[in-house]
């Protein structure tokens, strides 16, 4: 029996050409910490093409300059809070300065990076009907009163506060995420990101780990804000990286955390820098900072079960590698 119907005719749009086009990718503040590994991650997959968005408020050119003038690669320098006309197929949404010192400079233009910029990302999203992830972070647990935090956990956060532009703002990224999410369906992934370190780090931006390692290399003082007992959980960058990427290729929204559960207090973490890079430092206590969280570790069950990801690097582990980078940075090389 021969079948009656015509051979399908191969259309132009469906050539093999088209088939296998790239994924085209933007990451918004890829020029930052996390976003510039993410890039180097995505970049080593020869069908995605990668678009940076970034105002260079935190981030640098630097932290890219072994893709810039690749034929997968384009930077454009683009403040989110104005809105870009682009085409993509997936938009990794980092844009937002994550250290307190830089987001405090300017809370004003911190909590508009968050909603406009959030809000201008959605409206892109939607257009071309890509899918979209967004950084969120912790902090929108705020002082937590559960611990360990689950993603169920709606937070205890001060609206008016100083950190109020950045743990508001991203609460409102989230709203503003699942708003879309139901009112235009647009596909989402959220990711609660837990304190991350690694090399490229701001050296002076404030954040613990960054400042005990680059006080240690320059044998200054390692400056422990009061109490010292109040704890963090320190995730290294390339266990990150590979959370959010399993996050936005899975089927789950999130919100989802992705961070280490290995928890250490401020005292622990500056004993553990002193004894790995300089034994000779001395520790000292210091006056904190209003509103910050005593405690933090994520429950990360579900980034186990939903992803199948969990952190591979230990933090004895990861402090060396972002030694060596803080070294060649400071210009401070190793004694022997
Ligand atoms: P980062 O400051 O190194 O990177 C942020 C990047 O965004 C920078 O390149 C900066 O120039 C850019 N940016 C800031 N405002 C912008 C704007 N208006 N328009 C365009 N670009 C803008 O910070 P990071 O540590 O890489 O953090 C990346 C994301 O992860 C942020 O959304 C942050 O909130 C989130 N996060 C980070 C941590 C962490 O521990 N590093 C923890 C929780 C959440
Ligand atoms: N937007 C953008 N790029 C696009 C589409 C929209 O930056 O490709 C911005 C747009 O300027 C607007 C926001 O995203 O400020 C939200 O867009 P949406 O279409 O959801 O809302 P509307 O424009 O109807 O307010
Ligand atoms: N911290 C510290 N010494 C420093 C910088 C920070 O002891 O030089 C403490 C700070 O009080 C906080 C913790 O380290 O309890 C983490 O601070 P960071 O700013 O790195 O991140 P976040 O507060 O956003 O978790």
């Amino acid at each position: 029996h021969i079948s009656s119907k015509p051979p399908p005719t191969p259309s132009p749009l469906r050539s093999a050409k088209f088939f296998q086009a790239n994924m085209r990718i933007l990451v918004t503040g890829g020029a930052g910490f996390i976003g510039s590994h993410l890039v180097d991650k995505l970049m080593e997959n020869e069908k995605n093409e990668v678009i940076v968005a970034d105002n260079y408020f935190t981030g640098s050119k630097d932290n890219l300059k072994k893709w810039i003038g690749h034929p997968r690669f384009e930077l454009i320098r683009h403040d989110v809070t104005e809105p870009l006309l682009i085409e993509v197929d997936q938009i990794y949404h980092l844009a937002c300065p994550a250290s307190p010192i830089f987001y405090k400079y300017n809370p004003v233009k911190t909590i508009k990076t968050n909603v406009i910029g959030t809000l201008n990302m959605l409206g892109l999203a939607k257009r071309v009907g890509a899918r979209i992830l967004l950084t969120s972070t912790s902090e929108v647990y705020g002082d937590p009163l559960i611990h360990p935090q689950d993603e169920s956990y709606w937070g205890n956060v001060n609206p008016i506060g100083v950190r109020s532009c950045y743990d508001e703002g991203k609460r409102v990224a989230e709203t503003l995420m699942f708003d879309y999410h139901r009112q235009h369906g647009i596909e989402i992934r959220i990711a609660r990101i837990f304190n991350t370190y690694g090399p490229r780090m701001n050296i002076d931006d404030g954040r613990v780990v960054s400042n005990f390692i680059a006080q240690a290399i320059r044998s200054e003082p390692l400056t422990v804000q009061a109490p010292g007992t109040q704890t963090r959980s320190f995730c290294y960058v390339s266990d990150m990286v590979d959370g959010l990427i399993r996050l936005m290729e899975g089927d789950n929204t999130g919100p989802i955390n992705i961070g280490n559960p290995g928890e250490f207090t401020m005292l622990e973490l500056a004993e553990t820098v002193k004894e790995l890079i300089n034994p000779a430092v001395e520790i000292i206590m210091v006056e904190n900072t209003p509103d910050d969280p005593r405690q933090r570790k994520p429950d990360i069950t579900k980034a186990k079960e939903l992803l199948g990801w969990e952190p591979k690097i230990k933090l004895k582990d990861g402090l060396p590698l972002m030694e060596d980078d803080f070294r060649t940075r400071l210009e401070v090389p190793r004694k022997n």
